[in-house]
């Protein structure tokens, strides 16, 4: 068999350095050809000397010297480094590559993501805000291009999973009458919004069952990460937001489910380990060890079931709202929610006004339609600088 040539966007991330386990067990299926990041140059130079891609990428040109010099040491010069914006674009279209891994975090992640999808690449999606960004241009390209789009976020990956391979064209046409939208609840499930005006970035990247990157940890506790995977699936799946509902499942071992129209649900469940839905993706259809644990039930004991609280968790509802919205609404939600975070995460932002100031540029900016990348980019732009402004005055 000849080897699948891989390029991991992100790859000294949570999800990057999850890709690369999986690879790294089964090295007859995959080759790595280029590894990104984005300052972490000790973390890429270690997956380097591990994996020996054709191409490194960091984003500044002083810290690819730097890497460039630390590979010849060890006499890896095989390697070219590169540096900037157009290098992650270039592996991620390159000729020679199969799969893309999109696992940048944020905004950051579109254009690399969308090259990946318009050189028809298999493309492994775990950078949400790309879609959410861009849903409509991001699924039109997907199909023009003949892209094969495999989700990563564990509840599409999830969906897809349980619903038909052929699954375009609308759920009804599948008889399926619902999403079922699995959520942890976070670290503050059940906390009161007076509770939550206090907490702290080490508490909000505290998360019960996964270890992930800060920037979704915070996501996952302000619930905006369930609104972001509500308009994902809505793209993904030709969903409409009332057809998607969210249910809290503390134990996250149900990783969502698909309920058709003869009463049937179908679920798919595992240990919460990113590698399952990275292996998926990667072997699909087929099916590779991941190095995940196998599901002891009688360990899980129970399954419970609640459902989202969304006057102590506003964010949730400001994405529902935003996918309704249409048009550039989801960019204006995703470019605010991640200069809150970063603000929030800075300490220069309370945790309770992460939906606040959301809110406040959302009602600021008016929804225009997202028909080109540039209008998208462009609103994306300017939602930030609404939102530093809005900072800027508190
Ligand atoms: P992370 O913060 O751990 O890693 C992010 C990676 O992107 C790193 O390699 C970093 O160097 C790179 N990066 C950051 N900013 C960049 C920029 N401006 N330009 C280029 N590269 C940049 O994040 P993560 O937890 O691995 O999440 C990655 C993506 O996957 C996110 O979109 C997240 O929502 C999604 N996701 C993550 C998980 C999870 O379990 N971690 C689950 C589902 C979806
Ligand atoms: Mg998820």
């Amino acid at each position: 068999m000849t080897p699948r040539r891989v390029t991991v966007l992100g790859a000294t991330g949570s999800i990057g350095s999850s890709t690369l386990d999986v690879l790294g067990r089964h090295p007859e299926r995959y080759r790595v050809h280029a590894l990104t990041a984005h300052r972490s140059r000790e973390a890429l130079l270690a997956q380097c000397r591990r994996h020996r891609p054709a191409v490194a990428v960091l984003d500044a040109e002083e810290d690819a010297a730097w890497l460039r010099g630390q590979l010849a040491e060890a006499g890896l010069a095989t390697t070219e480094v590169r540096a900037g914006r157009e290098a992650l674009v270039e592996v991620a279209e390159a000729r020679e590559v199969d799969t893309v891994m999109s696992a940048i975090v944020g905004a950051a992640g579109l254009l690399p993501t969308l090259a990946a999808v318009k050189a028809g690449k298999r493309v492994l999606l775990a950078n949400k805000e790309a879609l959410v960004m861009s849903g409509a241009l991001f699924m039109d390209a997907v199909t023009r291009h003949g892209a094969t789009l495999l989700p990563i976020d564990s509840e599409h990956n999830a969906i897809f999973q349980c619903l038909p391979v052929e699954h375009r064209g609308g759920l009804g046409r599948h008889g399926v009458r619902q999403l079922l939208l699995t959520a942890s609840g976070g670290p503050f499930r059940g906390w009161s919004r007076d509770d939550l005006a206090r907490v702290t970035p080490d508490q909000a990247c505290a998360h019960p069952n996964w270890s992930m990157g800060r920037k979704i940890s915070v996501d996952s506790a302000t619930l905006m990460n369930k609104g972001l995977e509500l308009i994902e699936a809505c793209w993904l799946f030709e969903a409409r937001p009332d057809q998607v509902q969210v249910v809290v499942h503390p134990q996250s071992v149900i990783h969502s489910m698909a309920a058709y129209s003869d009463g049937s649900v179908i679920a798919q469940l595992g240990n919460p380990d990113m590698r399952t839905p990275i292996a998926y993706g990667l072997a699909w259809p087929e099916r590779i060890d991941a190095g995940v644990e196998a599901l002891d039930l009688f360990q899980v004991a129970r399954l419970d079931f609640e459902p989202a609280d969304e006057t102590a968790f506003p964010c949730l509802r400001l994405a529902r709202e935003a996918m309704a919205a249409g048009g550039t609404a989801p960019a204006v939600l995703n470019a605010a929610n991640e200069v809150a975070v970063e603000a929030f995460l800075a300490g220069r932002l309370g945790f309770t006004d992460i939906a606040e100031l959301v809110a406040r540029v959302r009602d600021e900016r008016p929804v225009v339609p997202a028909g080109d990348l540039e209008t998208i980019l462009e609103a994306d732009v300017i939602a930030r600088r609404a939102a530093h402004a809005w900072l800027a005055r508190q």
